[in-house]
């Protein structure tokens, strides 16, 4: 890889596949390299795991992009979250798991050299933009060599964009966030 390549490239934090679509295409359009970091240890059980990770490797290798997955740990999630279980969708327990996740994707991005990093997480109309936003940048405040991307990837139909590329690829689309705590209330 060239060394502009390099420059150019962004850890992108990866969801799901249906939700990183969109992002992977918009940064490549704006000229960023990114490097897909699949990292979801709030997902219930190992087969769901499995089923969005297949699902983000047909969207990986559609758009020719690197992949690299963190493997299941939901015990990490659990324990960072006990306590929490029965905040409602958007409180406290879903800003620790967002905390989590970025928290891993950050880390990632300094274990391999990326200078910036960002999350698919926003392009979900059930997720807080700022706060997500602030979690991320927060973990830039002393550590000055990496950078965290603020980038609503919802704007310009950016939700329906991601579905529709999701529908063209017939992967697969859940009907819940991750976790157990927010299934229960969702069926
Ligand atoms: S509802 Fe979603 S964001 Fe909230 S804790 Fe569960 S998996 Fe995480």
């Amino acid at each position: 890889m060239e060394q502009s390549q390099e420059n150019n490239k962004i850890l992108l934090h990866a969801c799901c596949g249906i939700c990183s679509g969109y992002p992977i295409s918009l940064l490549q359009e704006e000229g960023y390299v990114p490097v897909v970091y699949f990292c979801n240890p709030n997902l219930d059980t190992e087969e769901e795991f499995n089923r969005r990770l297949e699902a983000q490797q047909k969207v990986c290798s559609h758009f020719g992009v690197e992949l690299i997955v963190e493997p299941y740990n939901h015990k990490e999630f659990l324990d960072f979250v006990k306590g929490l279980e029965n905040e409602p969708e958007r409180g406290a327990r879903c800003d620790k798991c967002i905390k989590l996740r970025l928290t891993k994707a950050f880390q990632k991005a300094k274990e391999l050299g990326i200078k910036q990093f960002t999350t698919s997480l926003v392009i979900s109309p059930h997720k807080n933009f700022q706060k997500i936003s602030q979690i991320g940048e927060s973990f830039c405040e002393t550590n000055l060599d990496i950078s965290y991307l603020s980038q609503d990837f919802k704007k310009k139909d950016g939700f329906l964009k991601t579905n529709n590329i999701s529908k063209e690829l017939g992967i697969y689309r859940q009907n819940y966030c991750g976790c157990e705590f927010a299934k229960h209330k969702q069926q």
